[in-house]
């Protein structure tokens, strides 16, 4: 019995085997293995994200710093030996924060912690006092009657979950994204919401939003769950709630930034090529070492680690999108400029969700290119990384405008959001929320699938 078991389980690992030797020879295996290895034991991913949040800092599109950025990107694809280095321009509707507070005046006087959303105007200088009403969700704002908010101060109480996989962060930014629109249909003077945010911490969480021409455009700000709570609780006290928001931005009109490119060239077909990234842009709060400079860091880390082993028969190519936050307005430009030469890419993948450890991976590609995807899948397994799906991948915000080009071979490596946004878009996203572990096992996954599939016999497709 324990000979058969035996013989059993040794016949079912030459299959497995047999599957991966078809689409990769044990050479190539060997290099996977190595590749593996090499970024475990290594802290250059780390180096790079510290590089970055240290000497350049928050990224807001359009501002200095950002400029500064797209020039630390092109010397650190440099530094780390990439064959190609160039810049492609992007335009977005650029925006500027000055200054922001809040304050409970009625019942009692306290001092309210928020900040303004991606695109706020401002208030006068002395701010806005009014009185607030409070609905629990965006849609039941919707269905209140005509000037239910006349000369108030809307506030949505809507609280995001927390989950693995993010799955509350969709839902809460519909009143991000639309509520200061519905607030003025109402007659409110300004918007509240509670922050898109699974933290019980004092920060305020910021993001895009937007404004509709026809529409009142009147300030929007989010404060934190803490905050959120207090003026939750005052409201069942029956009392008149009245706050003052003072928030100094502008609207700058159009700004110019560009996505960073590198590119380890391939050997056969260098037209081809592996696409991962992140956005090297971030918002003004914090340093954006979550969003997205451990997106950017972890994959500039992940082609240097293939190119120290062997280059692929095609390239893979790192992009650093720009303006993602506002809009994903570098990933548009992208799109646009490479949507003849799309069949050129052959997978993608970005990361922008932080640098926990990945759990899973899933691919989106033509069932003929499965068996290459189910031999990657395997080198992941060491990883502790496990292959929850063909078809469902989602690949990341700013490969959405190639998405939609249809065709694209697109690649999901799920990080563990569970914790992603308690920091999230908030002054609190910061390096040492980053862990030099997790982050080594991050750079690692997206080498191993970057280098095999750049360097399959065939080519995978799209669907
Ligand atoms: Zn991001």
């Amino acid at each position: 019995m324990k000979k058969l078991l035996c013989t059993l389980a040794l016949s079912g690992l030459t299959f497995i085997n047999s599957v991966t030797a078809q689409e990769f020879t044990l050479k190539q295996i060997e290099q996977v293995s190595k590749i593996r290895t090499n970024a475990l034991n290594s802290d250059l991913a780390y180096d790079i994200l510290s590089s970055l949040t240290t000497e350049v800092g928050p990224r807001l599109p359009g501002t200095t710093n950002d400029a500064l950025a797209v020039q630390w990107a092109q010397d650190k694809f440099k530094e780390l030996g990439y064959d190609k280095v160039w810049i492609e321009p992007a335009t977005f509707p650029s925006w500027r924060r000055y200054s922001e507070s809040g304050t409970i005046i009625a019942p009692s006087q306290q001092p309210l912690h928020l900040t303004a959303l991606g695109g706020s105007v401002s208030t006068p200088e002395e701010g806005i006092t009014a009185e607030v009403i409070q609905f629990e969700t965006l849609d039941e704002l919707i269905a209140a009657p005509e000037n239910a908010a006349k000369g108030k101060i809307v506030f949505i109480n809507y609280k995001m979950n927390r989950h693995i996989d993010g799955n509350g962060y969709g839902p809460a930014t519909r009143a991000r994204r639309t509520g200061a629109i519905e607030a003025a249909k109402k007659g409110a003077v300004a918007f509240i919401m509670r922050s898109v945010s699974t933290s019980h911490h004092r920060f305020a969480h910021t993001g895009a939003s937007q404004y509709k021409d026809g529409v009142k455009p009147i300030v929007k700000v989010a404060i934190p769950n803490p905050d959120a709570d207090q003026i939750s609780r005052l409201t069942t006290l029956n009392k008149t709630i009245k706050i003052n928001i003072k928030v100094q931005t502008k609207d700058l009109g159009e700004g110019k930034s560009f996505n960073v490119i590198g590119q380890i060239n391939g050997t056969q077909n260098p037209e081809q090529y592996v696409l991962i990234g992140g956005h090297l842009d971030s918002w003004d709060l914090g340093t954006g070492a979550l969003d997205d400079g451990a997106g950017v860091a972890l994959t500039m880390a992940a082609a240097k680690f293939i190119a120290d082993v062997k280059r692929p028969k095609r390239s893979v190519r790192v992009v650093l999108f720009a303006a993602e936050e506002l809009g994903l307005w570098g990933a548009k430009a992208y799109a646009k400029a490479h949507a003849t030469n799309k069949h050129n890419i052959v997978a993608a993948a970005e990361s922008d969700f932080g640098a926990d450890f990945i759990y899973g991976f899933q691919s989106s590609v033509e069932a003929s290119s499965l068996p290459i995807v189910r031999a990657i899948a395997k080198q992941l397994l060491p990883l502790n990384i496990a292959y929850i799906g063909a078809n469902r991948s989602s690949s990341g915000p700013d490969l959405i405008p190639l998405r939609n080009l249809g065709g694209l071979p697109g690649f999901s490596l799920h990080t563990d959001g569970t914790d992603y946004f308690d920091y999230h878009h908030t002054a609190d996203d910061t390096l040492d929320k980053v862990d030099p572990k997790k982050i080594q096992q991050n750079a690692a996954a997206y080498a191993v699938f970057a280098f095999m599939a750049a360097d399959a016999k065939k080519t995978i497709k799209g669907k």
